[in-house]
């Protein structure tokens, strides 16, 4: 976002007049200030875009100046921070009473531009709350409020949920993890179409009442991480779309039931070896002389761990191989990790894995790791999860 063109777009793009620039420094309220300068622009709403209300943006009688001048964030320029900063009159709206006036840079009521918002909200949605907050400099209890206000007002003029077919659920954690937002993202657009704080049942729960069942049963696709609480309702109030799972969470799963297996051979062989947890779990370009050697015995005399690891490193590579490749590959892998699934005649649980193009479906699992687990990918490249039960 710190790119001349965005700031072209964020100063001069909305209705608004530049009218002078200044550098001043402001002292951050950590408990080790830190000064900086920061820029301020002083604008004013085009004439077109005077003496409206805020609120339903009607041409209105002016009622007094109000606050002598208000300022709002607005995204950097370059690496400095910068404000906008303009007169605040208020009006009288025959409907909404005295308002502040509308201004063209910024929601109602906001202490940041549209563009400082509406790229919080994008990058919530996107990236880790690390990054967020590191970017835009801002605190998260900001992002949740910016948030909050970004779905608020894209429902109030435009409503986001209609033509969703592929849709990511995700939840982000701020205030040190003891806070969460589920956020929803259209994958067709990127754009983040709805969030509230909380992460169960009853907060996604919320998102399909307000989607109602008709556009609920448009959504062919849902991404989202293994979290069983957002399966269980997706599973409930969208049947017929396909549950897909981040490659990142598929791999962390493999590493999960690759160190059952490994706790379970080897406490039964009595084999002691601190080797073997990293031997198994690396890329095999990543190994040390000693691992080498713990997974070479591996290969020698423990064949259950040693396919569950070849199956890893297998999966692995269906990730990195996309397309024509990626299928067959995949294709291969399914048919051996159903094998050895077939040789446990163990039911519970498990997710079905296919293409979506061929509907063709295979019931995976990685036998007596415990874990039902599953390989997803969009359109072509990637495989398709559906988690089903039995
Ligand atoms: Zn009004």
């Amino acid at each position: 976002m710190r790119n001349s063109r965005v700031f072209a777009r964020a100063l001069g793009g909305q209705d608004m007049v530049v009218e002078d620039v200044s550098i001043e420094v402001e002292t951050s309220r950590a408990k080790t200030p830190v000064s900086s300068e920061v820029l301020v622009f002083s604008v004013r709403p085009k004439a077109s875009q005077t003496s409206r209300c805020s609120r339903c943006r009607r041409r209105c009688p002016g009622y007094d100046g109000g606050e002598s001048s208000r300022r709002w964030r607005t995204l950097d320029v370059g690496a400095t921070k910068a404000y906008l900063q303009a007169a605040a009159p208020r009006v009288q709206c025959s409907e909404h009473g005295v308002v502040v006036a509308h201004v063209p840079w910024a929601r109602a009521g906001a202490r940041h531009t549209w563009a400082f918002e509406d790229t919080c909200a994008w990058l919530a949605a996107h990236t880790a709350l690390s990054v967020l907050t590191v970017l835009l400099r801002i605190a998260w209890r900001t992002v949740a409020a910016i948030v909050t206000r970004v779905v608020a007002d894209g429902r109030d003029t435009n409503d986001l949920l209609v033509g969703l077919t592929r849709i990511g659920i995700d939840e982000i954690s701020y205030r040190k993890g003891h806070r969460y937002l589920t956020v929803i993202v259209d994958h067709t657009t990127g754009r983040l179409v709805w969030a509230r704080e909380g992460r169960n049942q009853d907060t996604l729960g919320a998102f399909f009442d307000q989607l109602g069942t008709q556009r609920a049963a448009q959504l062919s696709h849902v991404s989202c991480d293994g979290a069983e609480w957002i399966h269980a309702v997706v599973r409930a109030r969208a049947p017929q779309a396909l549950i897909c799972l981040d490659p990142f969470h598929v791999v962390a799963w493999t590493l999960k039931a690759l160190d059952k297996v490994r706790a379970r051979t080897m406490t039964k062989a009595g084999v002691r070896d601190r080797h073997a947890m990293w031997a198994t779990r690396k890329n095999p370009a990543d190994l040390t002389g000693e691992q080498r050697s713990s997974l070479a015995a591996i290969a020698d005399t423990n064949r259950a761990l040693y396919r569950a690891y070849l199956l890893k490193e297998q999966l692995r590579e269906v990730f990195r191989v996309k397309g024509r490749a990626g299928h067959q590959l995949l294709a291969g892998w399914l048919s051996w990790a159903s094998h050895r699934r077939r040789h446990h005649h163990r039911q519970r649980p498990g997710f079905a894995i296919g293409f979506p193009a061929r509907r063709q479906a295979a019931a995976v699992a990685l036998p007596r790791a415990g874990l039902p687990w599953a390989v997803r990918c969009r359109h072509g490249s990637t495989l398709v999860a559906h988690h089903v039960h039995r």
